[in-house]
């Protein structure tokens, strides 16, 4: 069953979940959608915000570097114009004017002079820069051109990208000095594109870009950092008589530290948000389903519940009936909803009884079984039976009484007839009594008469009767008369017993001097009947505590049986024994026995399972009955075993204690 139960209970959870689950599952994608859209936003606008950054550097980085670089040409110009004032053309003077613009400018690489035939003729510094002593520009593949230009076009030029004599990358100008229009030589000034980038550009303006410098094709400068997020912006400046193109691309690895960390914490949050939210969700909408369908059930069962619910609020007041109730009291709940129990009209019960529910309830304490009854507006009573009890909250706080109650008419209306018909057959039950004793009383009188008469006239006291049939009418009379006056003593007995009119004088006696009494009464017949008699009986029997004449007379009656449906050469034996609360003793013999069939009705007045008149004849089919009642007046049981021609036990359980 609890099997079942627990399948039925797993099913019906399952099915809740069903029905709830799909607004959680809706939210949830809902807000994974939100979040994943929000997310890419914010990427968006950060990625824009890179790159409208990287378009502010990349104008910042452009007009920097063409500064600088302006600066070095101007330079140029101004170390030519001392050269052409020295009036000198000798290494010392060209170093003297050169060197203060190698300290002050120190990204330049060197500053030479060429001679008219563009062969390098002094470098300065000579230190890093001796490989460039004696180059011949004229021939060289890519410098000569530019420095060709020069001399024609009387004017600064610039070469490509092209690696340079003293290792490295870089780029080299050419400014031509002439006297009275006559070639003298060259001004080169070297650059190398490392230090050049690094000296033009501030500190740390390169960390979040990737810049790249080309010259026309050639590449000139590359800050290789990581992958692009977006597009580069590119712009061009002029370097002398060359154009670069200086592009600038946000990049990942580059992106900024604090916006990834906060789009990724935003990301974080919104996943945990997504999670949790449709799991309370979920949690809040079971809860309230299964509070949904508690309170369903619950309202099912007052609705088809015998019985009725109601409950009252901390001041007392009725806040609620179940329907039940209208249909027992036929009053309808309104009535007495928003007020207390005295306000509602006071129930028709004993005032003790109200004035005790109405004290338990201020009290705060809990009632059952509050039977008063209402008259119903239609005339007709009706009994009810109320049980309550306190409620309270979360916290402890009382709120007010739960309780239900019943309809008790039919008991309280059955209840009443049962005690009537107990009263009229208590009424009967005397009169019989009263009859039996009266008649038996009665009887006794002229009994006695014939039974002492009958026998003066068998024993011929007054002298012979004459005919030897009226000796043996006479001890007919007398016979029947005796056995008339004994079942007119047992009825008496057994109607005392039964009317519980008998007098019981509970004292301590010996069980053995009681026995000792009836085994005297019997002897003539076990002699008679040649029966062996045995006594089993314990050595330390306690003392038993009873209505001693009862006991006799139970005794006697066994005793008595025990003989009398013995044959011949049978035997009887007696047993005792206490286990200090019960005393017990057994009267069994090796008789003719009681068939099973009659076994169970033996001790109902006048059953005799013997159908041989000559032995039945002679009992009154009332001694069980009067044994019966006795023990059971005692408290006692009594237990009869037998078995047809083995023989038959009966057994006294008394208890040995004072009542
Ligand atoms: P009675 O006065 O007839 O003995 P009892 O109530 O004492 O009345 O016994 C009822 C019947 O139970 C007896 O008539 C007899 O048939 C049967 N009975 C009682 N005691 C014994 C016994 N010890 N052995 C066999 N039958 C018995």
């Amino acid at each position: 069953m609890t099997g079942t139960n627990g399948l039925e209970e797993k099913g019906r959870i399952s099915k809740l979940i069903q029905h709830v689950i799909v607004v959680p599952l809706m939210v949830f994608v809902l807000l994974l959608s939100a979040t994943a859209y929000v997310w890419h936003e914010i990427k968006q606008v950060q990625l824009s915000q890179e790159i409208s950054d990287a378009r502010d550097d990349l104008e910042f980085v452009s007009a920097h570097l063409a500064a600088h670089l302006d600066v070095r040409f101007v330079l140029a110009q101004l170390i030519r114009q001392e050269w052409i004032d020295a009036q000198t053309l000798n290494p010392a003077d060209f170093a003297a004017i050169v060197r203060p613009k190698l300290q002050r400018f120190m990204d330049i690489q060197a500053i030479n002079w060429l001679g008219p035939d563009g062969v390098i003729k002094w470098v300065n510094p000579l230190e890093g820069n001796e490989g460039a002593i004696g180059l011949d520009i004229r021939n060289h593949p890519v410098a000569s051109r530019p420095l060709k230009d020069a001399e024609r076009l009387k004017e600064l030029r610039v070469t490509p990208p092209i690696d340079l004599a003293q290792g490295g990358r870089g780029f080299v100008v050419y400014l031509p000095v002439y006297e009275l229009g006559q070639l003298k030589g060259f001004i080169n000034m070297v650059f190398r594109i490392s230090s050049l980038i690094e000296g033009a550009l501030p500190a740390g303006s390169l960390q979040n870009y990737d810049l790249h410098i080309t010259d026309g094709e050639t590449p000139v400068f590359e800050n290789h950092l990581g992958t692009h997020l977006a597009t580069p912006a590119s712009r061009q400046i002029g370097v002398g008589n060359r154009q670069w193109t200086i592009s600038i691309a946000p990049t990942r690895a580059a992106g900024s530290e604090f916006s990834q960390a906060s789009s990724n914490l935003f990301l974080l949050l919104g996943l945990i948000f997504t999670v949790a939210l449709p799991l309370m969700l979920f949690q809040l909408m079971k809860r309230n389903a299964e509070l949904r369908m508690t309170q369903r059930r619950l309202a099912d069962w007052a609705d088809i519940s015998s019985d009725w619910f109601f409950e009252t609020d901390e001041n007392l007041r009725y806040t609620y009936f179940s329907p039940r109730f209208e249909e027992v009291t036929g009053v309808p709940p309104e009535q007495l909803l928003g007020k207390t129990r005295q306000e509602g009209g006071a129930p028709e019960a004993e005032p003790a009884e109200l004035q005790a529910i109405l004290r338990n309830m201020e009290d705060r304490l809990p009632y059952r079984d509050f039977e008063h009854s209402r008259t119903k507006p239609d005339g007709s009573k009706v009994f009810l039976s109320v049980s309550a009890r306190p409620a309270y909250d979360d916290t402890g706080n009382f709120i007010g009484y739960r309780g239900i109650g019943r309809d008790i008419t039919e008991r309280k209306t059955s209840q009443k007839a049962l005690n009537d018909a107990l009263i009229a057959s208590e009424h009967a039950n005397r009169a019989k009594s009263e009859f039996l004793a009266t008649m038996s009383h009665e009887f006794r009188t002229p009994l006695n008469a014939i039974i002492g008469f009958s026998e003066m006239l068998k024993e011929q006291y007054f002298g012979k009767l004459g005919d030897k049939n009226y000796v043996e009418y006479a001890t007919d009379i007398h016979r029947s008369g005796r056995h008339m006056l004994d079942l007119v003593n047992d009825i008496l007995d057994f109607s005392a017993i039964e009317a519980s009119k008998r007098q019981m004088h509970p004292e301590a006696f010996s069980f053995q001097d009681v026995l000792s009494d009836g085994i005297r009464n019997v002897e003539t017949q076990l002699r008679k009947k040649n029966l062996s008699l045995k006594q089993e009986l314990d050595a330390d029997l306690p003392p038993l505590y009873a209505d001693k004449r009862s006991v006799y007379q139970i005794v006697l009656n066994l005793l008595s049986n025990a003989v009398k449906f013995t044959n011949p050469g049978g035997g009887v034996t007696i047993t005792a024994s206490s286990d200090g609360k019960v005393f017990s003793f057994c009267i069994a013999d090796t008789g003719i026995g009681i068939a099973q069939d009659q076994l169970a009705t033996i001790t109902e007045p006048f059953s005799q399972s013997q159908a041989d008149p000559h032995i039945a004849g002679s009992g009154t089919g009332l001694g069980l009955t009067i044994v019966k009642s006795l023990v059971e007046a005692h408290g006692g049981a009594l237990e009869i075993e037998s078995e047809t021609g083995v023989g038959t036990r009966v057994t006294v359980r008394l208890s040995v204690t004072k009542k």
